[in-house]
């Protein structure tokens, strides 16, 4: 155990070893360094650990640590990787940390690998023979972009944990409430000619034009049918996001793609949601056939809820000394919860400085995050 960092250098090494995801193949990066460093520092403390390759990814991969056995216990979860960067915007090097006004700068400080630097130190003194239920940390692969590496442990995993907190950056408020996300491509197939002629084309702008005329209405009854008060915005969203279409002013438009985003409610279901979506569009597939289409751009994520009465949440409002919380951002957690445990999100520094420029965790979060976590160990663990 002697060889084990400290929290700085722990963190210092963690951002880095570049993980970064991207749909982009040019940003996309491998997250074995982070996954061999984590692997090495708590196969030290006594953990057995166990690294997954995640399927249809880039060469990721998932770890697995746990320490003690039996049932139940305490996982910890986060994401590996990183979002891609904006190097003109940044003041210092994303991958060097840089401790300045009571702050750690760096890629990934806050968003999330700092929160393994912190369970490494909450974990440092713990023995297996001390637990009397097992501690599992989980790192995940791919979350910014796909969320294969949630997707791929939930399907997979034999674990079944009591409680689960997921460490993205909520200032240590317990979060159990998200939205879900998906979003979809719509296609209108329209038949090109010259501009003079329009009878003998048909023009998949005006197509599209009646498509959104569908989707506001369908915007509006989502607003109106759908509620939730936690939320800031209180109802499921329709985004209206790109579109494109034709190529010259003088030609009947051929095709036209339009790409929408929703938000579903804890609650609503994604299949409920796109049943919605597809009902709308409905009436134009008939008077169109074979020209409106639909398909998924990404695989969608799950809304969140957990249960506001359970044990872990009056546990960690009591540890944190924060009250509950919905967020408007997407997580793990979804997946994780259907692993069977009570799960949360729950971790340091804000999501204001997540996928920013000059990201920072700020000193001030290290002594409350390590008393959270150490408590959360000795009530689910010890
Ligand atoms: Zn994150």
């Amino acid at each position: 155990m002697k060889n084990l960092p400290n929290f700085t250098h722990s963190l210092t090494q963690l951002i880095a070893s570049a993980s970064i995801s991207s749909t982009q193949a040019s940003w996309d990066q491998g997250n074995l360094a982070v996954i061999q460093l984590l692997a090495t520092w708590f196969e030290q403390l006594g953990f057995s650990i166990e690294i997954q390759a995640v399927p249809a990814t880039r060469k990721k991969y998932n770890l697995l640590a746990k320490l003690g056995s039996g049932e139940g216990g305490l996982l910890l979860a986060g994401h590996s990787d990183t979002v891609p960067f904006d190097e003109n915007r940044w003041q210092s090097d994303p991958f060097k940390v840089v401790d300045k006004d009571n702050k750690f700068y760096g890629l990934g400080t806050c968003d999330m690998k700092g929160f393994f630097a912190f369970i490494l130190q909450a974990c440092k003194g713990l023995s297996a023979k001390q637990l009397k239920k097992p501690l599992y940390i989980l790192a995940t692969a791919d979350e910014e972009t796909t969320m294969a590496g949630a997707r791929f442990f939930t399907q997979n995993q034999q674990i079944k944990p009591d409680v689960a907190i997921i460490g993205e950056p909520t200032n240590l408020v317990p979060v159990i409430m998200h939205k879900g996300h998906m979003s979809h491509r719509i296609t209108i197939q329209g038949q090109s000619g010259h501009s003079s002629k329009p009878s003998l084309g048909v023009n998949a702008i005006e197509i599209m034009y009646q498509v959104i005329s569908q989707l506001m209405q369908l915007k509006e009854k989502l607003a109106h049918n759908y509620s939730n008060q936690a939320f800031d915005v209180k109802e499921p969203t329709l985004n209206l996001g790109a579109i494109h279409g034709g190529d010259n002013a003088n030609r009947i438009c051929g095709h036209c793609e339009l790409d929408i985003d929703m938000r579903a409610l804890p609650g609503m279901t994604d299949s409920e949601l796109i049943q919605l979506l597809s009902e709308a569009l409905k009436p134009l597939a008939e008077k169109y056939p074979h020209r409106v289409s639909f398909n998924e751009l990404d695989p969608s994520s799950p809304s969140f809820e957990q249960n506001q009465s359970s044990g872990l949440v009056t546990i960690a409002e009591e540890i944190s000394g924060h009250s509950c919380c919905a967020v408007n951002y997407a997580t793990e957690a979804p997946f994780i919860q259907q692993l069977g445990c009570q799960t949360i999100v729950l971790g340091p520094g804000s999501i204001d400085q997540a996928h920013q420029p000059n990201e920072f965790l700020a000193h001030s979060e290290i002594d409350k995050t390590e008393v959270i976590l150490t408590k959360m160990i000795q009530r689910y663990c010890l």
